[in-house]
């Protein structure tokens, strides 16, 4: 199950190794390609790997948590296989509309939610709104106060179970010194709140979202024993808590072009669900980002100068880090491959450092 891989001495992506040569020939360097056949079989894998877990009563909810990339192409793909969106801002909404994807197929995230974009929200029926702190709560009952047919607004607690997980600290989420999320003590106030301005909210999850590029999974395991104890406690005050939300986060390799060891993560992920969720009548919902995208593009640039210094060589190309951000906003490794291997090709190792 190679995604990368040369045929002829030319790179191909995807599991169709489709040649990316006569689209670096095509299109003005630089131009990111995506292999949306490759994309829809992610989404496939995701959701059969929770399927197969027989202890899960219903299927898996997914919403792409698309800021990993919004192209309106990898939005439409990804509703095609019954996708919805993890939005966090009014632009986000309305492209995922665009792409045909309507409020009832969203959960909104997001720390800074404001008036305007709580209101369109509304107005656009998103199915879940999920709550990141009591000011936000308290807004949005103000809003359906002001509005009532805009309610009542569907809300599940995001709750921080303060639990670390293995990966960048610029990516955690789930610590208590992470902006996002509310913390377990909080809870008795959200209740009251909640119990108080009934027809206004519904609470109808609870959501979760650690981090991201989790590659192992013992602090997910615990988070989900955490959390499911908050949420049938919680169940006994709304009988509406039917949902939920584990997050996004999975990790991916990136030094590999083969997916046997994302395929075993992948179903020890699901395993864990199930562990912790077998046999409840429970809806249970994710918001991956990186795991559905990020094998299934790539950014095409061309070497424009061999620049020579008394130190170093160093291979300048036509595009940036604002085509790529992840490496230089964390430190992450990511993959640069020539597009043709053959011997006329300048073979030499060069800095890719600014
Ligand atoms: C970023 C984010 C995700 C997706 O994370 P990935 O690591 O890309 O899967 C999901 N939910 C929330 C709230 C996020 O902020």
């Amino acid at each position: 199950m190679e995604f990368l891989s040369y045929n002829n001495h030319v790179l191909s992506l995807g599991l169709k190794q489709k040649s990316l040569w006569p689209l670096a020939e095509k299109y003005t360097s630089p131009v990111y390609i995506y292999d949306l056949d490759f994309l829809a079989d992610r989404a496939q894998k995701l959701q059969k790997a929770f399927a197969a877990r027989k202890g899960l009563l219903s299927p898996l909810q997914v919403f792409y948590a698309m800021k990993a990339n919004s192209n309106i192409e990898v939005l439409k793909t990804l509703k095609n296989q019954g996708c919805g969106a993890d939005v966090v801002s009014a632009g986000e909404i309305l492209r995922a509309k665009e792409a045909g994807i309507d409020g009832a197929q969203m959960v909104y995230s997001g720390v800074g939610k404001t008036v305007r974009e709580l209101t369109l929200a509304l107005e656009n029926k998103v199915d879940q709104i999920n709550i990141e702190s009591l000011p936000e709560l308290l807004r949005i009952i103000d809003i359906v106060k002001q509005r009532p047919q805009l309610g009542p607004a569907q809300v599940a607690l995001r709750i921080n179970p303060d639990i670390s997980i293995e990966t960048h600290p610029y990516i955690t989420t789930g610590l208590k010194e992470n902006k996002f999320g509310m913390e377990i003590s909080l809870i008795p106030e959200l209740v009251q709140v909640l119990k108080d301005n009934l027809p206004s909210v519904t609470l109808v999850g609870l959501s979760l979202h650690l981090g991201s590029q989790m590659l192992e999974l013992s602090s997910f395991d615990d988070a989900l024993l955490k959390m499911k104890a908050i949420y049938l406690d919680l169940q006994k005050s709304f009988s509406t808590l039917q949902r939920f939300d584990f997050g996004g986060g999975l990790g991916i390799f990136y030094d590999r072009s083969d997916l046997a060891l994302e395929e075993s993560l992948l179903q020890d992920y699901a395993k864990i669900v199930e562990k912790h969720f077998a046999d409840m009548p429970v809806q249970l919902q994710t918001e991956p980002g990186r795991w559905l995208v990020g094998h299934a593009g790539v950014l095409l640039t061309q070497v424009q100068y061999i620049k020579k210094t008394p130190h170093k060589t160093f291979a300048i190309v036509d595009t940036g880090m604002h085509h790529l951000m992840r490496p230089s906003l964390y430190q992450s490794e990511h993959r640069i491959l020539p597009l043709k291997t053959t011997a006329s090709s300048l073979q030499a190792e060069y800095d890719a450092k600014e």
